[in-house]
């Protein structure tokens, strides 16, 4: 499937024009002062394409902090005056929009909570039409390819060109070791459907705690997204949304200085060597063993019920027998060592059977 967009490039003001855009800031404005003070250490690191900040925050649950309002559209004009850094704010309203684009907002976006609503999409759509403002849309709260794509369509058809998406995962049901799980083959089957169209990786919010998001960052410019949209606050700990996932502005400077991009001749900062890579790529995927692992105990638990209310026996020989014959041959097939996986899996089931037998009591 092609789908036919008209794009054309956002500004992106790094030092070198082949460098991802790099938009960050707080995840709220708050207030001038850690609006400005953020802004000035992200200037300082000269890693900074775009400023971004919330001033109308879509919250999931009544009582949460809403946003300052218009107020912070008069911050982020300080921010322009004193750094010069071009400004991003996010609409969900065409009254929003009308605002934003009073005070020059540079950049707006669209939200993960209003891309899912095809009617607040258009509405925003009508709102900006005629402008030359640049609009990035994130991906909707829900996995669906579609939607994003007629949020893109809709925004291009009201003759915005300078626009991009942002990838900021999905929400889930189940356990996973982020906030919202990334799904990259669907930002992967949108950069197939329109390869002209930006595709900006937002790793705070897939991560939701900022420990991960160098992880997701560099998996982002693995798979060649456009650039990164991160959230930095001057004081994480007192910030008044999302506070476990934003950066300090010295820890944003020193992940971007070490990202790897995949023209190593092109690298934002210093190079990482090709062993670090590795390790980056093993620390991930040990990340995700032990969260598969935990969510395996946790179903051990639920079976060790599940026997104790039909009365049935802790230990199924026959079963057990089935699982090591074929999982020694899937891994097999796959060049693991069978003694390693034999040894493995019977540890796995020793716990297994541990759990089983603590929670049928
Ligand atoms: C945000 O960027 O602060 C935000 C609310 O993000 P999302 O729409 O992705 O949840
Ligand atoms: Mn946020």
């Amino acid at each position: 499937m092609k789908i036919d967009l008209n794009i054309t490039p956002i500004e992106n003001e790094l030092e070198n024009p082949k460098w991802p855009i790099l938009i960050a800031g707080p995840c709220s404005a708050e207030s001038e002062e850690q609006m400005v003070d953020t802004a000035l250490k992200l200037k300082n690191s000269k890693r900074i394409s775009y400023f971004r900040a919330g001033i109308w925050k879509p919250r999931t649950r009544p009582g949460m902090f809403e946003g300052v309002g218009e107020v912070g559209l008069q911050w982020i004009q300080t921010v322009k005056k004193e750094t010069g850094l071009l400004t991003a704010c996010e609409i969900a309203t065409p009254e929003h929009a009308e605002l934003a684009l009073k005070y020059g907002i540079d950049m707006l976006w669209v939200g993960a909570r209003t891309s899912v609503n095809p009617f607040a999409v258009q509405d925003i759509a009508d709102s900006i039409k005629g402008s030359d403002v640049a609009v990035l849309v994130k991906n909707p709260v829900n996995p669906d390819l579609q939607l994003w794509i007629g949020a893109l369509e809709r925004i291009n058809g009201a003759g915005i060109t300078r626009l991009a998406a942002i990838h900021r995962g999905f929400s889930s049901y189940e356990k996973i070791p982020f906030r919202n799980d990334p799904m990259w083959k669907i930002a992967i089957a949108l950069k197939t459907a329109c390869p002209d169209l930006p595709i900006i990786c937002d790793p705070s919010h897939i991560a939701g705690v900022r420990e991960f998001v160098p992880l997701v960052a560099q998996k982002a410019l693995n798979l060649d997204m456009n650039g990164l949209m991160v959230e930095v606050h001057n004081n994480p700990a007192i910030a008044k949304s999302d506070a476990q996932q934003q950066l300090l502005p010295e820890d944003y400077a020193q992940m971007i200085y070490s990202l790897q991009l995949r023209e190593p001749s092109i690298s934002m900062g210093i190079e990482i060597t090709e062993l670090e890579e590795y390790r980056q790529e093993i620390d991930l995927i040990d990340e995700m063993i032990i969260q598969k692992l935990a969510r395996r105990m946790e179903l051990s638990r639920r079976i060790g019920q599940y026997k104790r209310d039909h009365s049935l026996m802790v230990l199924q020989i026959d079963r057990w027998e089935k699982i090591l014959q074929n999982r020694i041959a899937m891994g097999s097939a796959m060049s693991i060592n069978p003694k390693f996986l034999k040894k493995f899996l019977e540890m796995l089931h020793e716990e297994s059977i541990n759990l089983q037998t603590e929670s049928s009591e």
